[in-house]
Parts: structure tokens; C-alpha cells; sequence
């Protein structure tokens, strides 16, 4: 398969559904196999040629627990993000998704979350992220456990 053919899955698509795997550690320490970086590398294209705020692996048919962060014009790759706390008030916002075009739906979600993930380079990272930063991030895990907004409703 050639990475540069993959594109946004339907909106049916069971693989939407799935829950992701992991990318074992020697995958992606201390740099992300080749492969994997590749993945990374069009779900940033994809992000950018969308202008999404977001996109997660199994978007592109990758049941793998990949997803990117794009704000403020910056493409962060998370390989494996686990959420290690949540915090603040809830807040409903409005969200919408890649993979459900024209679908706006208001999910409510907590204010912060610390996040650990690993980098494109292969680097182990955690950050705490408030607002609409955690609100994508959350979006985004939700995809890798086969949840999509309008299963917030
Ligand atoms: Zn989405």
C-alpha cells in the first residue's frame, strides 16, 4: 500500500467503529518506524488540505492509535495519547468531524486534560492542554475507541 493513496474513510465505515491499537514501543522508540511515520506524514497533509482542527487514524482506515493536533497553523502528532487527568468545568461547544461532513454537533467536555503521548520523532512527551486544544485532543481519542460525536447527543 502507498501511504499517499490513503484518504478520508466514509462516514459508514465500520473501521470508524473500531478500537485502535496500540503501536508497540520498538515501533515508535526512539524513532517511529518508517512506516508509521509515513501514516503520520499523510494524516498531517490531510489535516492541512482539509484545514481540520484534528484528525485520527482510523479517518484514513489505520485502526492504529495515532492522532494529529492542528492549531494555530502547528501539526502535532501524538502516537499512543493517553489522558492522565481531567479537569475544570465542563463546557459544551460545538464540534464537527471529518469523517460526518455537515454534522455539527454540541459535545460537552472538561475544560483541561494532561496528556502523555509520543512524538513523530520518537520522543515521550506530557503537556497539559485547556480549552479548544483539549477539546480536539478528546475528539480525536474518542476515535481511537470508535466514539464520534453524535454518539455525545
Ligand atoms: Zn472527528
Amino acid at each position: 500500500m502507498n501511504v499517499n493513496d490513503l484518504q478520508l474513510v466514509k462516514a459508514d465505515s465500520l473501521i470508524l467503529r473500531a478500537t485502535c491499537l496500540a503501536i508497540t514501543p520498538e515501533m515508535c522508540m526512539p524513532v517511529l518506524h518508517p512506516y508509521y511515520a509515513s501514516i503520520a506524514d499523510r494524516m498531517v497533509e490531510i489535516v492541512r488540505e482539509s484545514n481540520a482542527l484534528g484528525l485520527a487514524a482510523p479517518q484514513i482506515g489505520i485502526p492504529i492509535r495515532m492522532i494529529v493536533v492542528h492549531l494555530k497553523s502547528v501539526a502535532l502528532v501524538m502516537v499512543n495519547p493517553e489522558i492522565d487527568a481531567i479537569f475544570g468545568e465542563m463546557e459544551k461547544g460545538n464540534e464537527s468531524c471529518l469523517s460526518l461532513p455537515g454534522v455539527l454537533v454540541p459535545v460537552t467536555r472538561n475544560e483541561g486534560i494532561n496528556v502523555r503521548f509520543i512524538t513523530r520523532d520518537g520522543f515521550e512527551k506530557a503537556t497539559t492542554v485547556t480549552r479548544l486544544a483539549a477539546r480536539v485532543v478528546m475528539h480525536e481519542i474518542d476515535h481511537l475507541d470508535g466514539v464520534l460525536i453524535t454518539d455525545h447527543e
